[in-house]
């Protein structure tokens, strides 16, 4: 038996969602601010 769905963090911002720029934090753009990899990279039709 697989397990469900394994949440990978996102590498860009380390599974926080936020980037530093500067002296502020911006929504991570890869992830979208989840802090996670997308469920899939390639989304099937
Ligand atoms: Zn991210």
């Amino acid at each position: 038996m697989k397990p469900p769905k394994k949440k990978e963090k996102c590498a860009n911002c380390e599974g926080k969602g936020l980037i530093k720029l500067g002296d502020r934090k911006v929504k991570c753009a890869r992830c979208g601010g989840t802090g996670f990899k997308p469920a899939s990279a390639t989304p099937k039709h």
